[in-house]
């Protein structure tokens, strides 16, 4: 079961930590407010362990992010790719930074990284859960639905625009959109996400 409610409220407090919030959302900037979690480039990784791009690609599982969670020490090391190739376009590079952020604001790593949690029943996320709800802390971070609204979004091309998503993205993101205009219930969650973006524009 994916947290939607609980990573909705861990938006909201995020939202809450910004003086000014403006679009769109710089998850790195945010990443460095966490104490315990470093930011390094698939670059620099590689130059510092003297090996190939690829091989930190393999390393991550990933072509764009990830990250590794030290359980003695309690830190978190995000990698991300620089490079641009592979259409590792701007708005990509912000979805994975909300991600893997999302992946620490969440908690995931702790969890995973100590089987006895899970077999104990303190996680009954799966890993593909995990992928769903970094996926859609991503979403919520960087494209609020109530703040689309606000917005009065109402094209993938405004979202693109607005938020910075990539051309992909903005279509998935414009979808869900719509579905959550025709079905969703108010929340007292939107109203503070509305009354929030309103003050500190
Ligand atoms: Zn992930």
């Amino acid at each position: 079961m994916i947290r939607y409610a609980y990573i909705c409220s861990q938006i909201l407090q995020i939202y809450r930590t910004m003086d000014k919030i403006r679009f769109p959302i710089t998850p790195r900037s945010l990443i460095a407010q966490v104490p315990n979690c470093r930011v390094m480039s698939y670059q620099k990784f590689a130059e510092i362990n003297n090996c190939k791009l690829d091989d930190v690609i393999q390393i991550c599982e990933s072509k764009t992010g990830c990250t590794h969670y030290d359980t003695t020490k309690n830190r978190y090391l995000i990698l991300l790719n620089e490079s641009s190739s592979g259409n590792n376009v701007p708005g990509r590079k912000i979805w994975t930074e909300g991600h893997e952020y999302g992946h620490v604001k969440l908690g995931h790593l702790p969890i995973a990284a100590v089987p006895q949690l899970a077999e104990n029943g303190f996680n009954n996320l799966s890993m593909d859960e995990f992928e769903a709800e970094a996926d859609y802390f991503a979403s919520m971070l960087l494209c609020p639905m109530p703040i689309c609204q606000l917005l009065n979004i109402s094209s993938p091309q405004d979202i693109h625009n607005i938020f910075g998503l990539s051309y992909e993205a903005s279509d998935i993101r414009y979808n869900a959109y719509e579905k959550w205009l025709r079905s969703h219930r108010k929340t007292a969650w939107e109203n503070d996400m509305k009354r929030l973006y309103i003050n500190r524009q």
